[in-house]
């Protein structure tokens, strides 16, 4: 028989969404009379704007046609599309032929993986999105797991006490370093001096960042950067994912891109982009066309402003949700909320429960299902992640519940 890959025996507890998911279906099991309302998992709940679906609409319908067909399209992506992230949030700091699309940042993850192999050392955020760690794991880049985590894996705490950027004097040198900003799950967008910080300390050490910058559209501080690439140096030391997923609720349709700099270098002095090229060619076809054409959509002024309309009601719903967590019942709690209006989660502490607790709380006496903190990793122990992705009327429920709540 054919020996199971050793990384997925190092893997250890469930994916963290999986077990939430588990909880919410248990508890329905045993309450059936219950309503459940999810500020969960981050999957987009607004329907897509109608400009941008029907671009998807009638590229589908002419492909029923002679001339509008088309079969495998550009491996790195459709040139118009290319050239059009380029320009719309790249501005001279990124050329079209540096741009990828992709069916996903989760799925560009991965495929950075094999990419890199499994003799790379990694630093990532702690908490952070489970995917960059489970992955390493997957390919045996991260080691097994010690109990305290895994040992090819330097762990940077992010917590109130250091504003969320972590010590950097921790990562080893020639590090793959996963930084996500705003961050999933904290909600903390990182500021010009501390990228600076970041990226000054990866051209030093030899190390190089996949800054995961899914959430950028939801930056409202103009003071904010909102690409890696906005900090000098960093075509030399980064490589940015990005997605259509949350701006435009493309979490279903599968759309995203990479962005890797021809100034960016291996060890030997070869190309990063050259190989990044050619895993695309020989792994990937790159996404769906009719995705693409929604992409195209999406950039055109109409698309970016219902983009932004969409941004707006989660937006609202953090403040609805902020406001809530605010009340007597929280204060007296001493519970912490980490919001700064950036992102579509809110990170919040409550000081002395642990956060499968507080999510069990949660779910028995208002049924509304949260994210526990410490799913993301160590550090995130006693925090819950709320998400903003959900409509008006049940986010106004859930807050209503909440407002009742008995810690
Ligand atoms: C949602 C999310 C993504 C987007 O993933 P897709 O595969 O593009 O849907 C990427 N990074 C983080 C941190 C996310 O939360």
């Amino acid at each position: 028989m054919i020996k199971r890959n050793t990384g997925f025996t190092h893997l250890t507890a469930g994916y963290l969404f999986p077990e939430v998911a588990r909880r919410r279906r248990e508890y329905a099991k045993n309450h059936p009379e219950a309503s459940i309302i999810s500020l969960g998992v981050g999957n987009t709940t607004e329907p897509l704007p109608k400009f941008i679906a029907k671009a998807m609409a009638d590229y589908a319908i002419g492909l029923s046609t002679a001339e509008g067909y088309s079969g495998y399209g550009d491996d790195c992506g459709n040139a118009e599309l290319r050239r059009k992230i380029a320009e719309t949030f790249y501005n001279g700091m990124a050329d079209a032929d540096e741009i990828f699309v992709a069916d996903g940042a989760k799925c560009d993850i991965a495929r950075l993986q094999t990419l890199f192999g499994s003799k790379v050392q990694i630093a990532v955020q702690d908490p952070a999105y489970p995917v960059y760690v489970d992955g390493s794991v997957i390919v045996g880049a991260a080691g097994k797991n010690n109990g305290k985590g895994y040992k090819g894996v330097t762990y940077m705490p992010c917590t109130p006490e250091n504003n969320f950027f972590p010590d950097l004097s921790v990562v080893k040198k020639n590090s793959l370093i996963y930084f996500c900003s705003p961050n999933n799950p904290t909600g903390c967008a990182s500021t010009r001096e501390e990228l600076v910080r970041l990226v000054d300390f990866a051209n030093k050490n030899g190390c190089i960042i996949i800054f995961d910058a899914a959430y950028r559209e939801f930056i409202r501080d103009d003071n904010l950067p909102k690409t890696i690439f906005e900090i000098a140096g960093a075509r030399t030391c980064a490589i940015e994912i990005n997605s259509f997923s949350k701006p435009a609720g493309f979490t279903g349709v599968r759309l995203g891109w990479s962005v890797v700099p021809k100034d960016l270098k291996f060890a030997d002095g070869t190309s990063v982009n050259a190989d990044w090229t050619r895993v695309q060619t020989t792994l990937f076809n790159c996404a769906s066309n009719i995705a693409q054409a929604g992409g195209l959509a999406c950039l055109e002024p109409e698309g970016l402003s219902a983009m932004k309309e969409v941004i707006d009601y989660y937006l609202e719903n953090v403040r609805l949700i902020h406001k809530t967590l605010e009340g007597e019942n929280f204060k007296k709690a001493g519970v912490q909320i980490y919001s700064t209006g950036n992102s579509p989660y809110l990170w919040v502490k409550f000081p002395g429960m642990k956060s499968w607790d507080v999510f069990d709380l949660i779910l028995d006496k208002c049924n509304v299902v949260t994210t526990p903190g410490s799913g993301f990793g160590p550090a995130g122990e006693s925090f819950i992640r709320f998400s903003s992705f959900g409509h008006h009327a049940d986010v106004e429920e859930a807050c209503r519940r909440l407002a009742n709540l008995s810690l």
